[in-house]
């Protein structure tokens, strides 16, 4: 369903995504794990053109580009096969929570708006904020806002919902919501590629785990097999530092 080929990204003479290989069956949980400036956020944003890639294949259901000679349409439909959770939310702060939500879903897709704000009120009441559909984000706590961030992603419905450290901007004390709901997402197997450094979260919910360093996805696997027996050595080193 996710397949990428050969994906390359250089910052000047910084190759920042050495030729990444992927496929990603539909239903399935990937986290990616690995040290910072290893690639990971570019890896995603790459996948969607929030950063244009130099070179590769990339398919998302049924669309495929070619990043060398892609046309802004096609950017486009290949956007709208995926679903972004950002680190810091990047809500929209004139725009209350509903709206927050239904504003993909009316300039991306084209939904009337009644349609939209509708399906946004549907997703807080999923989401535990029902009663906060007017408000705004300076109104709500980190983890409320990253909770919106995420039904923004969810009201999608993307083939594949990339998300990027979606806890690392969070006060200790919101963690354990966002990871709840994103665990929620995960269980009604979401298709998804997620960077994380919750360790046990990645291990709970992936299906496969992938270690990347230095541009390139060094080792993936099964959870267990990957937190309890790294083959390769970087792998083990970043491991011993983070569990
Ligand atoms: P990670 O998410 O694994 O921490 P990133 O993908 O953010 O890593 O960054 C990988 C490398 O690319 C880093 O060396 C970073 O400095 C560089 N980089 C990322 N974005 C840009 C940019 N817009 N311009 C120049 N260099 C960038
Ligand atoms: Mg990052």
């Amino acid at each position: 369903m996710i397949s990428v080929k050969g994906l390359t990204k250089r910052f000047g003479a910084n190759t920042v995504l050495d030729g990444i290989d992927l496929d990603i069956r539909s239903g399935e949980r990937v986290a990616i794990i690995g040290p910072s400036g290893t690639g990971k956020s570019t890896l995603l944003r790459s996948l969607n053109f929030l950063e244009k890639p130099d070179e590769g294949m990339i398919t998302i259901g049924p669309v495929t580009v070619d990043a060398r000679r892609v046309r802004a349409a096609e950017e486009l439909a290949l956007r709208r096969q995926t679903s972004f959770v950002f680190q810091n939310y990047a809500l929209f702060a004139n725009m209350t929570a509903r709206d927050n939500i239904a504003e993909g879903l009316i300039t991306v897709r084209g939904w009337e708006k009644a349609r939209a704000h509708a399906r946004a009120e549907e997703i807080l009441a999923t989401i535990g904020l029902a009663d906060k559909a007017q408000s705004y984000p300076a109104a709500l706590s980190g983890g409320q806002q990253q909770r919106v961030g995420i039904g923004r992603a969810m009201a999608a419905e993307a083939e594949i919902m990339l998300i990027d450290e979606p806890t690392s901007a969070l006060d200790p004390e919101w963690v354990d919501e966002v990871l709840q709901l994103l665990k929620r997402v995960a269980d009604a197997r979401q298709t998804m590629l997620i960077v994380t450094h919750e360790m046990q979260f990645a291990r709970d919910i992936a299906d496969r785990i992938l270690f990347m360093d230095g541009g390139k996805i060094v080792e993936q696997g099964a959870p267990d097999a990957m937190f309890t027996d790294p083959k390769d050595p970087r792998t083990r080193a970043f491991l011993r530092k983070v569990l």
